[in-house]
């Protein structure tokens, strides 16, 4: 066992320089601060979530010379990361084993740090998150892992007053939160009468591990995204499938272009999240691509879209013309949603149920940014909202330096 895991701390640091790394675990992090719930730290901001967006952000903080929250906590601005993880990799390192490196829509390089040349073959599970925890391990950035956030508050009533991040693994006392904590762990299944009579399984695309699983088996798989697509295509090699969508897919004609489509896209995602309405999935905005996969479904005959079931049975699903289809397994491929739950406290959302933001900023809350939300969850917009969400709160701060009297 590493003295690290002896604490249950991860500080992300370049394991070839055992000097520095001996150091920080002895002197900068006190153990059992670390493992007590109820201690109390204090950050300049406190990045929450350690994937492609958080990273994004904490290589800008220490750009922009925030300095460790673990390793000075007396610097004037300080940042930590808290994420839930046990290891780098943020949600990538719970995608299924086939999504391999060629089967993605593809990475967008982590800032100054370009990608080693990957084996298309490899899963994406594997080559991604070594790639992110390379990243770490070179640029140390303070990150204490596992630490699940369970709520942010504000402190007081004052609107430019400290705010209270709450975890499992004790509360940060801090000025400002960027909020980077994806969506993968808050999947959608929507409820339909008789869910709970199947005697079949039921599970979620976040479950999904192997289409091999479902050899010889009736399978119903439920979505109309991209992958929804995938899991068909690979399930329909081994089973007889079933799929079901709301609404009829829209199949894109043309090749998807990112200079003019994905612009344009973006624009309205934009507009959406500026609105403050809950986004869609991405395909609901752009459509489907004629993929490999698409193809090789729509080739097997399992591209054969059904209008949605209306309810489920015992040993199968009622159509929407009164007939019954024995299945013996429902995938719910109905995607995500952000994962936001311990912002709750703060009472962001709008009767819609979305959050305004104008840019990465929440609109009616200054001290929270959310990155890889709304026209950011892609990789690349990942990247750029830590780097706009940074710039923003560096200046909020200097106002707030400027503002505080001298000493
Ligand atoms: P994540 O990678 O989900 O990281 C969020 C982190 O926050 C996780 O480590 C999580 O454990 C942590 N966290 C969550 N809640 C808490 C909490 N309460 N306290 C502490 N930590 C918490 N995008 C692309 O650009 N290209 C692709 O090919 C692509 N493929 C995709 C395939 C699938 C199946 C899915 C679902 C999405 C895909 N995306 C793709 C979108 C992708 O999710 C984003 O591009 C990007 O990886 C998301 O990064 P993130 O940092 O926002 O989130």
């Amino acid at each position: 066992m590493r003295p690290d895991d002896e604490v249950g701390v991860t500080i992300c640091g370049d394991k070839s320089q055992p000097n520095r790394s001996e150091e920080n675990r002895v002197t900068d992090v006190n153990p059992s601060m670390e493992l007590d719930p109820t201690s109390v730290h204090r950050a300049t901001v406190v990045v929450i979530g350690g994937g492609q967006a958080g990273l994004s952000a904490a290589y800008h903080l220490t750009r922009r010379g925030f300095a460790s929250a673990l390793l000075e906590p007396d610097a004037p601005q300080t940042y930590v990361v808290l994420d839930a993880e046990t290891a780098p990799g943020g949600a990538w390192q719970h995608r299924w084993e086939s999504l391999q490196m060629e089967t993605i829509n593809g990475i967008f390089d982590l800032p100054g740090f370009p990608s080693p040349p990957i084996d298309a073959s490899e899963p994406s599970r594997d080559a991604v998150p070594r790639y992110f925890g390379s990243f770490e391990a070179k640029f140390h950035f303070p990150i204490v892992r596992p630490t699940h956030v369970t709520a942010v508050r504000s402190v007081d009533d004052d609107p430019e007053g400290d705010l209270r991040v709450e975890s499992d693994r004790g509360t940060w006392l801090t000025r400002a939160v960027i909020n980077a904590t994806g969506t993968w762990t808050n999947p959608i299944t929507p409820q339909y009468p008789g869910a709970e009579s199947f005697l079949g399984r039921q599970l979620h695309t976040q479950q999904f591990e192997y289409a091999e699983d479902f050899a010889g088996m009736r399978v119903a798989v439920v979505g109309g995204g991209i992958s929804a697509l995938q899991q068909l295509e690979e399930i329909s090699r081994y089973a007889t499938t079933y799929w079901y969508t709301r609404r009829e897919p829209v199949f894109l004609e043309e090749e998807f272009a990112p200079e003019t489509t994905g612009r344009s896209t973006i624009d309205k995602v934009t507009a959406d999240a500026e609105a403050g309405l809950p986004t869609g999935s991405v395909v609901s905005y752009t459509g489907l691509p004629w993929s490999s996969y698409a193809l090789a479904a729509k080739e097997r005959g399992a591209l054969e879209r059904r209008p949605m079931f209306t309810r489920i049975e015992p040993r199968g699903v009622r159509e929407a013309d009164g007939t019954f289809t024995p299945v013996d397994v429902i995938l719910w491929a109905t995607g995500f949603k952000p994962a936001l739950a311990h912002l709750d406290p703060l009472h962001l959302r709008n009767d819609l149920g979305g959050i305004a933001v104008r840019g990465t900023r929440v609109a009616a809350e200054p001290r929270i940014h959310l990155i890889g939300f709304g026209p950011s969850q892609s990789t690349v917009g990942a990247n750029r909202a830590g780097r706009a969400a940074v710039q923003e709160l560096a200046k909020m701060l200097s106002d707030d330096h400027e503002k505080a009297p001298a000493a």
